[in-house]
């Protein structure tokens, strides 16, 4: 027997569990074939204010809430020991009207909640498995489950991360690239306070972030460990026990949050870049890491993704109702889409080389931009509105009204 559905998603990570649920909430019935990840790896995403209001529009945010830590303050130290340092940068959310910037929320935690909303979401059916056998024709795309079943949809959505099959199967060229570094990731247990700030430390071999993370059981104080340095002391750290590990880590944040140890498993991941020609071909569509993939700074990465979710969500909500693989949507999705997605991948590739490269004018550069960010108020709040809530060119479903401060 053949399902058939109007958008088939490959993908039930972050992004795509996320665009089953708005696609199902529009009335579209949609179907998301994956293996939700659960395991943990010591990896959260930070969730910023236009993320947030996804998740509000969406009604999931009181959910999804109290599994989070939100971010009040944002530092920025300079551990590059430059010739050049420039003094730390504190940013408060209040400065741009906002009670937080965002939220930080364990990936795994993430995922599985938005599972169990989309085993519950009307209209939305969330089955295991690997798709494959991609297809796309006049009027039709299909695709086979690893457990067999065939499936006819109007659209696909590839939701699929950084190594897309449905982006090879359906032709989209693209050009990716390895930096020299690798990301630990880790929760942390700490005798101080976070205060509720996010914490970048930017070293020579990369960023070293602290992000808040809620109190759990007896742990008052925790917080998720993103340190970006060269694979081969990555190898020797991940070799490293908990308490030998914790106390590099303690000395790379300069004690900042006191004594601390790790909670639960750590993972590694290598650090690429990925940029696509295009993110649609007929009858498909690519979201988030899929589409776009840059190193772990600045917390851009999911966001970004959701900002494609909300994006497809709206297009196709206004000129995918007759047949939701129209290819004028899908330029529409493409060209709402090119700017942001540009931008944000340059802007995070040109920082974290500029971070790698001891080089004095690229340090001087770099020191101009955040202290002028410090001296300048109307720059700075500018710049944090790019980076949390960009105005102006939100899709509808990020547009709700920000909690007050
Ligand atoms: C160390 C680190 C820290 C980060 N921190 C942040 C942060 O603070 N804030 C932020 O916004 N972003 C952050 N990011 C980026 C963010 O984690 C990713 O952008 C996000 O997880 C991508 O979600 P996704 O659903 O697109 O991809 P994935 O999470 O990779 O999910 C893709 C899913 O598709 C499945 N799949 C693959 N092929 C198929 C197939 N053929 N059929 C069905 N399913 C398939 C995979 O198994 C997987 O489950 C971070 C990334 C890293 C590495």
């Amino acid at each position: 027997m053949v399902t058939k559905t109007d958008i088939l998603i490959a993908g039930a990570g972050a992004a795509g569990l996320t665009a089953g649920i708005a696609l199902a909430q529009a009335g579209f019935e949609v179907a998301v074939r994956g293996e939700p990840d659960t395991r943990r790896n010591g990896r959260t995403v930070a969730l910023f204010e236009a993320s947030l209001r996804l998740y509000r529009s969406l009604g999931l945010w009181d959910r999804l809430a109290a599994l989070a830590q939100p971010m009040e303050t944002i530092q920025i130290i300079d551990d590059t020991g430059s010739f050049l340092p420039t003094p730390p940068l504190d940013l408060h959310a209040d400065e741009i009207g906002l009670k937080a910037f965002g939220a930080n929320i364990e990936n795994a935690v993430l995922v599985g909640a938005l599972a169990q909303i989309a085993r519950q979401t009307p209209g939305l059916s969330l089955k295991d498995g690997m798709l494959g056998d991609y297809g796309f024709e006049a009027g039709l795309a299909r695709a086979r489950n690893s457990d067999g079943e065939e499936i006819e949809a109007q659209l696909i959505i590839g939701a699929d991360g950084r190594n897309s099959p449905l982006r090879a199967a359906a032709g989209i060229a693209h050009r990716d690239w390895a930096y020299p570094q690798t990301a630990i990731t880790a929760l942390l247990v700490h005798s101080r306070p976070h205060w509720a700030a996010s914490t970048e430390f930017h070293t020579r071999q990369g960023p070293c972030t602290l992000v808040p993370l809620p109190a759990q059981g007896g742990n008052r104080h925790r917080s998720s460990l993103v340190w970006l340095m060269s694979p081969e002391d990555a190898a020797r750290r991940m070799a490293l026990g908990d308490p030998e590990l914790a106390a590099e880590i303690e000395t790379q944040v300069h004690r900042l949050h006191g004594k601390i140890s790790l909670e639960g498993p750590r993972g590694a991941f290598p650090i690429a870049g990925l940029t696509c020609e295009t993110l649609i071909a007929p009858r498909a569509a690519l979201v988030a890491d899929a589409a776009h993939y840059f190193p772990p700074i600045g917390a851009q990465g999911l966001n970004l993704g959701l900002r494609d979710v909300a994006q497809l969500a709206d297009t196709l909500d206004k000129y995918g109702r007759v047949d939701a693989g129209d290819e004028a949507a899908l330029r529409a999705y493409d060209r709402a889409r090119r700017f942001d997605v540009g931008t944000r991948s340059l802007g995070i590739d040109i920082l974290n080389r500029s971070l790698l490269w001891n080089f004095l004018p690229a340090d001087a550069a770099r020191g101009a931009g955040i202290l002028a960010m410090a001296a300048i108020g109307p720059l700075r709040r500018a710049l944090l509105r790019e980076g949390i809530a960009p105005p102006g060119r939100l899709p509808p479903l990020m547009r709700a009204q920000a909690a007050a401060p």
